[in-house]
């Protein structure tokens, strides 16, 4: 079967779509989840997919919405989807389509119980029950959910996922993962070739482990002090790519299916996307051995970690952080979180500053920790090699204009020809 792209059909085109949803958390828990969907609506070959990953707690919903308004266009009049939990759990949503059904804009088959027909009140009456139905299993889950979390905390139990080169083991306490690692390029032997078949606890091979790689992304972001040296670092010692090559196209929908791609393969990979996620995770208190609840707000969207409620020394024996290098990290990274501030400015003296020897303008040049201005020919034949923080800059910059004000006002004060204005303004 062909599925078409919803973008290429006019109005007056009459095509039917079928739709599916998994929400995050049911994406995350089984990665089949969809593939099961896509299969089971396939089967009633519809001319195109609307696939969401969200909660149908949410109306707003990218492709969701995409198909609500062609309907309302009048290219799409079927809809096929597995059951009305798929389509919705908000009162939102449901009152959209009821509204659309019986406008007779589109039908709805619900592949668990054929067409939903509103021309009748038990028709309708059924529709809504089972749109409650949703509503309220959602509410179930959610009840669920934050009962389990509760008695989690309450026996210090580990979360759900743990953060990467952890594991959880049988009694829910966080492990550091031992499981050997493949993956060495730039020091493994001139014949590793010969040691393929070895077996896995072979002395010939070099057991590193993946507690044994943590440690060393610590101890390499502790010496570069930043997020993004340390992973280019790692991925050129472990010989991982860093990002699945994002040949990113125009069209959107390709872009999708590529952006899918790649979270499924940086899954697999060892490292991280960006040197941030990996400064969350040298923040994250497991490390130190302990273990931070309640660390999202509703929505999933993250509470400051001053607000966590962290558990210390849940698993004391498991710690893969000194509390000295705890600190150290902490300082790095406010250090990066103020020079970002910096980054950020703007830099008004730019094109302001002169070299004195060859009196071409000075460019910004900048460190981690510093910006200041040079000389641009200072390595092309110009004697000056000197760099000046813009610090520096700005406060000569300020005694020079105090100086300026001072001598203006005493020469105010001695002429006689000071108006009624200057008065006014040597008392301001
Ligand atoms: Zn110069």
């Amino acid at each position: 079967m062909e599925i078409l792209n919803p973008e290429n059909f006019t109005s007056g085109q009459l095509v039917s779509a079928a739709y599916i949803r998994v929400s995050t958390d049911e994406q995350a828990l089984d990665t089949n989840s969809l593939s099961h969907q896509i299969e089971i609506v396939k089967a009633h070959s519809p001319d195109v997919l609307f696939i969401d990953v969200e909660s149908g707690s949410v109306h707003d919903r990218k492709e969701f919405l995409q198909l609500l308004d062609l309907i309302k266009k009048g290219v799409v009049n079927k809809v096929i989807a597995k059951s009305l939990d798929r389509v919705l759990r908000n009162d939102e949503s449901s009152q959209e389509l009821k509204r659309l059904i019986k406008k007779g804009s589109f039908t709805l088959t619900l592949i668990n119980q054929g067409k939903v027909d509103l021309t009748n009140s038990v028709g309708e009456f059924s529709f809504d029950l089972q749109a409650l139905f949703a509503i309220h299993e959602l509410r179930v889950i959610k009840e669920r959910v934050l009962s389990g979390f509760a008695q989690r905390r309450a026996q210090n139990k580990a979360g759900v996922r743990p953060p990467s080169f952890y594991r959880i083991d049988e009694h829910s306490k966080y492990v550091l993962d031992t499981r050997p690692c493949l993956c060495l390029l730039t020091d493994r032997p001139l014949d590793y070739l010969n040691l393929y078949e070895e077996i896995d606890d072979s002395d010939k091979l070099m057991c590193r482990t993946k507690t044994h790689i943590a440690r060393d992304i610590v101890e390499i972001f502790i010496q570069t002090s930043s997020g993004n040296k340390t992973l280019r670092l790692l991925h050129e010692k472990y010989g991982v790519p860093k990002k699945v090559p994002s040949r990113l196209n125009k069209n959107p929908r390709d872009n999708q299916k590529v952006k899918r791609m790649c979270i499924a393969t940086v899954d697999e990979l060892l490292f991280w996307a960006s040197g941030d996620s990996l400064q969350n995770w040298l923040m994250n208190p497991v490390l130190q051995g302990h273990t931070a609840y309640c660390k999202t707000r509703e929505k999933g969207l993250k509470l400051d970690s001053q607000k966590w409620d962290v558990h210390k020394n849940t698993h004391p024996e498991q710690r893969l952080i000194t509390d000295r290098e705890a600190e150290k990290i902490q300082e790095i990274m406010e250090l990066n979180a103020q020079c970002r501030i910096r980054q950020n400015a703007t830099f008004y003296l730019t094109g302001l500053v002169f070299c004195q020897a060859c009196t071409y303008k000075c460019i910004l040049k900048r460190n981690p920790r510093y910006a200041y201005y040079g000389c641009r020919h200072s390595s092309t034949g110009c004697s000056n090699h000197k760099c000046v923080r813009i610090e520096k800059i700005d406060q000569a910059i300020i005694t020079a204009l105090v100086e300026r004000i001072t001598i203006t006002r005493q020469k105010l004060r001695v002429s006689e020809k000071v108006s009624l204005e200057s008065t006014q303004l040597i008392k301001k």
